[in-house]
């Protein structure tokens, strides 16, 4: 038994690492936070956690264009468009039951109860309408300067302007309080003006701007384009395919290095988020409800439903599929990214899984990119509680909106930290709910947000699989480099 043990430990080290990690990291966290440590001294300790979300976001870059141009060029204009069609499609439809489920979830939960609602100013704030959000996705599809889309994407910013204000700007209209300060005797000393003019009035306007982070959608659109135009271009394009092809190897070579930093990064970046968050008893309790409802959700969706539609169109065991790629769901939990996971999924896929490349460097970009079921899941409860925290009665039309529009703000959604809280925007003002709300959500969001992102990883992950399934006819040949290589030779 004890080499038995010991060869379990040398085939899954990486693992037991990586969950030992998590582990230490949440205990490590609890206890300094009894510390009271200096935000200087946090910032220290969270270092050895930032270097490994600087690793894992220098990868991304040369991992989105180099799989997706080599992965789309060595297919022929029929597989890759059929692959193409049946991926979109499978994300769309798992997606939407993620919505399905979360509305579900929320309806019998009821996390938002019937409380009043404390803060119900609402005018003058900063607004961003569906339409803004809407905008953004598709110049986000189509970005303007590539080099820039490497570091910026675009974000409607909401942009003050004082309105004129005639009582401010013509002193006749100027109101004011005059008083006086009398001594003992009763005879006035000063007089002292108090002005109560109206300050001027700000309204906010929606101008197209951008915000910091990589636009990985531009990126995937870019690249898959070309690297579907490299496939027809036949012998002329194998140069650009070849440098691809070895710049994703070597991509993946860097990941097999890197992975071993990962659970001494894990310890940090998780015992470090630990002691950033407020005091966790201070949630309220429908804010707890809430958050209880949006894990309930992912973890029917994620461990039932989506193994379930694995299994019954693979006919394969779900359970040996995910303890594959288990490695890549730590690290989502620990950096609440599936763009910065990328790395991992693919080499757990092609290593553990055994997934055809060719199929995980197309199904796994654009998967990170814009299949996110948890962030789905989560932006249709988010939208509900609030909901229900504002006694807000949805009727059946405006649950639909909401279904449709937590679709799209998923796929708008970039996967970095915390992005779909930006993109609740686009639900929240489709059913006519105010986005100030966006606040009451907030202090569990961090959470939530790497709960979301291992589901979404896990349904890239899984997609990848059932499309290996689906495609295999047309993926029986080997590898995808000797036929286009050769052909030069
Ligand atoms: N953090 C998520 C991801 O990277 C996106 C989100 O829901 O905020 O997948």
């Amino acid at each position: 038994p004890h080499s038995r043990i010991s060869d379990v430990c040398k085939r899954n080290g990486l693992l037991i690492l990586s969950v030992l990690s998590v582990i230490v990291g949440c205990l490590l966290g609890f206890f300094l936070r009894t510390r009271r440590l200096s935000q200087q001294e946090i910032s220290y300790f969270q270092f050895p956690g930032e270097l490994l979300m600087r690793m894992l976001k220098m990868l991304i870059l040369p991992l989105v264009v180099s799989s997706l141009m080599s992965g789309l060029a060595a297919l022929d204009a029929k597989t890759s468009s059929r692959l193409g069609i049946i991926t979109v499609t499978y994300y769309l439809w798992t997606t939407f039951v993620a919505v399905i489920v979360g509305i579900i979830m929320v309806s019998i939960i009821h996390p938002g109860g019937a409380a009043q609602k404390e803060n119900t100013e609402e005018s003058g704030k900063p607004i961003m309408s569906s339409a803004d959000a809407l905008l953004d996705l598709i110049r986000n599809m189509f970005p303007a300067n590539l080099v820039e889309a490497t570091f910026k994407q675009y974000r409607t910013k909401s942009i003050p302007i004082v309105k004129s204000n005639k009582a401010a700007s013509e002193s006749t209209t100027r109101r004011f309080i005059i008083y006086g300060v009398q001594d003992e005797n009763g005879s006035n000393v000063q007089n002292f003006a108090l002005d109560i003019t109206p300050p001027p009035e700000v309204i906010y306007k929606s101008e197209p701007g951008t915000s910091d982070g990589m636009n990985v959608l531009g990126i995937v659109i870019f690249s898959a384009t070309m690297g579907i135009m490299l496939g027809r271009m036949g012998n002329s394009g194998v140069p650009l395919v070849s440098f691809c092809q070895c710049l994703n190897e070597s991509v993946m070579k860097i990941v097999a290095v890197a992975v071993w930093y990962f659970p001494f990064g894990i310890v940090f970046l998780i015992a470090g988020k630990i002691l950033e968050m407020d005091d966790p008893t201070a949630i309220g309790k429908k804010l707890g409800f809430y958050a209880i409802t949006v894990v309930c959700g992912l973890v029917v969706h994620g461990l039932f439903i989506l193994p379930m539609m694995y299994f019954f169109i693979t006919k394969k065991n779900p359970i040996v599929f995910i303890r594959g790629i288990l490695q890549a769901l730590l690290i989502a939990l620990a950096t609440s990214s599936s763009s910065a996971t990328l790395p991992i999924t693919f080499k757990c896929l092609l290593e553990n899984n055994h997934v055809d490349r060719r199929i995980a460097r197309f199904v796994l970009p654009v998967g990170a990119t814009i299949n996110m079921d948890g962030t789905a899941l989560y932006e249709a409860v988010a939208a509900i509680f609030i909901a229900q925290v504002n006694n807000y009665e949805l009727d059946f039309g405006q649950i639909i909106t909401i279904s449709i529009t937590a679709t799209a703000a998923s796929i708008g959604a970039a996967g970095i930290p915390q992005a779909g809280l930006v993109t609740m925007v686009i639900v929240l003002t489709s059913v006519g709910l105010p986005t100030d709300d966006i606040t009451l959500i907030i202090a569990v969001d961090w959470a939530l947000d790497r709960f979301r992102t291992m589901i979404n990883v896990l349904g890239d992950a899984l997609a990848a699989g059932i499309m290996a399934h689906v495609c295999r006819k047309e993926f029986t040949k080997d590898g995808d480099e000797v036929p286009l290589i050769c052909e030069t030779k």
